[in-house]
């Protein structure tokens, strides 16, 4: 059959297709999604959550560019979790747990009501090229979809085994056909491409669960959401359950560990380390008694339960006995076993930071394709790709996010140079300026970048504008309040007698001073919405941390060639994960700027590195 020519086809369907299509089609491209199972669209193949540290603002940064992810978990969300409340905003990361088959349902409406795409079923073996440029994609019906760019973004499915024990067969997901072909054509072109693995846990019949023995952990009073466009739930909430591993359920891992796909050798791929299967905890944490596991409800009409925490590759009746093993869960029935894939993926430092394959024009991977790991960081990258992708077929320049802008421009600057050993995934500790990469100022670090792409819609540029001129107004209020001491104090505000006069921003900046505490110092601030205040605060807070976050950067940038004693003991640096302790020690990397560019090291742990030679250097002086 013959088909019009689009802008771009996307070719899959998960959280990286979907958030590509929705943002070539938001910039006004002719878009095609083409995907093996279209009722399968927006599948959480793993857990039912979206966010948690560093990936909860990739989520907010998502939304802040017009993405359609967080508006689906908010909408989806069963259960809303601020982590790690009590520290900063900096590193509070926003999570929801989702009803699976609503989060799946808000992702398809979403792409539905967008105009320019359509979506079509069927499986993408080859792209057809004139020159150096990409011009057609061919499914295995032999249908021929002409365009002018192609995201792929096929996730676990090119060259995927699943294995449960001993067995193993090819699937991209359980239930789901691997892809070959497609495998073969990019091997053909030259990319590089490695084997990386991941795992799930077995899933239970939530009936058959004994909750009345059980630990709950209910969600936050007030919940913070995705979206900024959110103000209240939209479902009902639940508690999660908890329950531990115990002595009984470690030797039945233990007795049967040559079991395990993993354990038994039947496996090649890396598995992501800080992500470990229960096989993995196990025998890597022999020292601990117990380890935590969370039962999650998948939905508010499902009696599926997710048990975060014991993802693993043992036959199905090793998985029974070991979950009937802990508390609550003795008469606990499987409806799914959990199991490892593996399965290809492109080495990304082979592409460009739009994501583009560099040898052929309009090529563009993301997701789980370029060595990533979860939905988060994939929708990221489909985001991207699916922009650069329209703006190639205009011969427009493409936008490129870098590591002051987002977690975004962290990921893909570490993605395309560093490359990956394992699964990536986001942590805080990635970005060097986490200070000023907030979840809560996200709309403020990328709406505008977005809006010249052409990504934003109208409405929601209307409310960033709006919210906007709100800030900027009152901060030019506070900026021209000019305090002295003497005036702060009578309004009940510590400051120190130093004669020097404060601008309302200045005070705000002091940890114990709130918004309402200038009203007593200018009571026409009375009228300032909430939203608005709490949003100053932070900015007034975390200004001056800024500042020397910004001096810290540039110190580290000088200090790059710093060189290491050949003697030098990588092992024996303070505050370094183990894992960066060993892969230093094996790399043993000449001066700091080598040490930096190590996959997995974080800017922090450069930080700690100088900090040791610094330390060595004075005493030897
Ligand atoms: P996917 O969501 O895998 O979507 C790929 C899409 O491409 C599918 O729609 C498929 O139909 C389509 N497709 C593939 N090939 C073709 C083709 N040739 N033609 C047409 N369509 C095609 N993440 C975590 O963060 N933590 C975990 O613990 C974790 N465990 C996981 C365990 C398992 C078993 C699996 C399968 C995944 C796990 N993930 C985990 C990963 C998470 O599911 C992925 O990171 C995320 O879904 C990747 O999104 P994606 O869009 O790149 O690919």
């Amino acid at each position: 059959m013959k088909h019009a020519q689009y802008d771009v086809v996307v070719v899959g369907g998960g959280h990286a297709g979907c958030e590509a299509a929705h943002a070539a089609a938001r910039m006004g491209g002719r878009v095609a999604l083409v995907t093996l199972d279209p009722a399968k669209i927006g599948v959480m193949s793993c857990n039912p959550a979206i966010g948690g540290l560093g990936k909860g603002h990739i989520v907010r940064e998502i939304d802040a560019m017009g993405g359609i992810m967080a508006k689906a978990a908010d909408a989806s969300g069963i259960q809303f979790r601020l982590l790690n409340r009590r520290k900063g905003p900096a590193v509070q990361g926003p999570r929801a747990q989702s009803d699976r088959a609503l989060y799946k349902v808000a992702i398809q409406k979403s792409l539905r009501e967008q105009p320019n795409v359509g979506i079509l079923a069927g499986e993408v073996v080859d792209f057809v090229q004139t020159g150096d440029r990409v011009k057609a994609v061919t499914l295995a019906d032999g249908t021929v979809l002409p365009c002018m760019a192609v995201v792929l973004t096929t996730g676990t499915f090119l060259g995927g085994v699943i294995h449960i024990g001993h067995d193993r067969h090819d699937g991209g997901r359980m239930g789901e056909s691997a892809v070959t072909r497609l495998a073969h054509r990019l091997r053909d072109l030259g990319l590089r491409t490695g084997r990386l693995k991941t795992g799930t846990p077995p899933r239970l019949d939530g009936r058959t669960i004994d909750w009345d023995r059980l630990d709950t952990q209910p969600g936050d009073e007030d919940p913070a959401f995705f979206s900024f466009a959110t103000r209240r739930v939209a479902v009902r909430q639940v508690a999660c359950g908890i329950t531990h591993t115990n002595a009984r359920t470690h030797d039945i891992i233990r007795e049967n560990l040559a079991k395990s796909a993993m354990y038994g050798g039947a496996i090649d791929g890396v598995g992501p380390r800080y992500c470990p299967s229960i096989e993995d905890k196990i025998v890597r944490f022999a020292e601990k008694e117990a380890h935590q596991v969370f039962l999650e409800p998948e939905g508010l009409k499902d009696h599926t339960v997710y048990p975060n925490g014991i993802s693993t590759s043992l036959p199905r009746e090793v998985q029974a006995d070991y979950v009937r093993s802990m508390v609550g869960l003795e008469r606990a029935e499987i409806v799914q076993p959990g199991y490892a894939i593996e399965y290809d993926y492109s080495d990304p430092r082979g592409l460009t930071s739009a994501l583009q394959v560099p040898e052929v024009q309009g090529l563009y991977l993301a997701g789980q394709i370029n060595g990533t790991t979860g939905y988060e960081e994939a929708a990221a990258q489909g985001l991207t790709a699916g922009m650069n992708a329209l703006k190639s077929t205009r011969d427009e320049g493409p936008v490129v996010l870098s590591r002051v802008d987002a977690y975004i421009g962290v990921m893909i600057d570490d993605l395309t140079t560093k490359g990956v050993s394992e699964p990536y995934r986001m942590f805080t500790s990635r970005a060097e300026y986490r200070l000023s990469l907030r979840a809560d100022n996200a709309d403020q670090r990328l709406t505008p970048l977005a809006q010249a792409a052409g990504l934003i819609p109208g409405d929601q540029w209307a409310a960033f504008s709006a919210k906007l001129d709100r800030l900027t107004s009152v901060e030019s209020r506070l900026a021209q309040m000019s305090i002295t001491p003497k005036a702060a104090r009578a309004a009940g505000i510590e400051v120190k007698e130093d004669g020097q006069k404060r601008t309302g921003m200045e005070l705000l900046a002091f940890p114990d001073v709130s918004f309402e505490d200038l009203e007593g110092l200018n009571p026409s601030l009375a009228d300032v919405d909430t939203e608005t205040r709490v949003q100053l605060n932070r900015q007034a807070l975390y200004q001056s941390y800024i500042e020397r976050q910004k001096r810290d950067v540039d110190a580290l940038n000088r200090d790059a060639n710093w060189t290491f004693p050949p003697a030098f003991d990588f092992a024996s640096v303070t505050g370094l994960s183990s894992e960066l302790r060993a892969k230093l020690s094996a790399v043993r990397p000449e001066s700091i700027a080598q040490a930096g560019r190590i996959e997995g090291m974080t800017p922090a742990a450069t930080m700690l590195l100088l900090a040791r030679l610094k330390h060595d250097e004075r005493r030897a002086s």
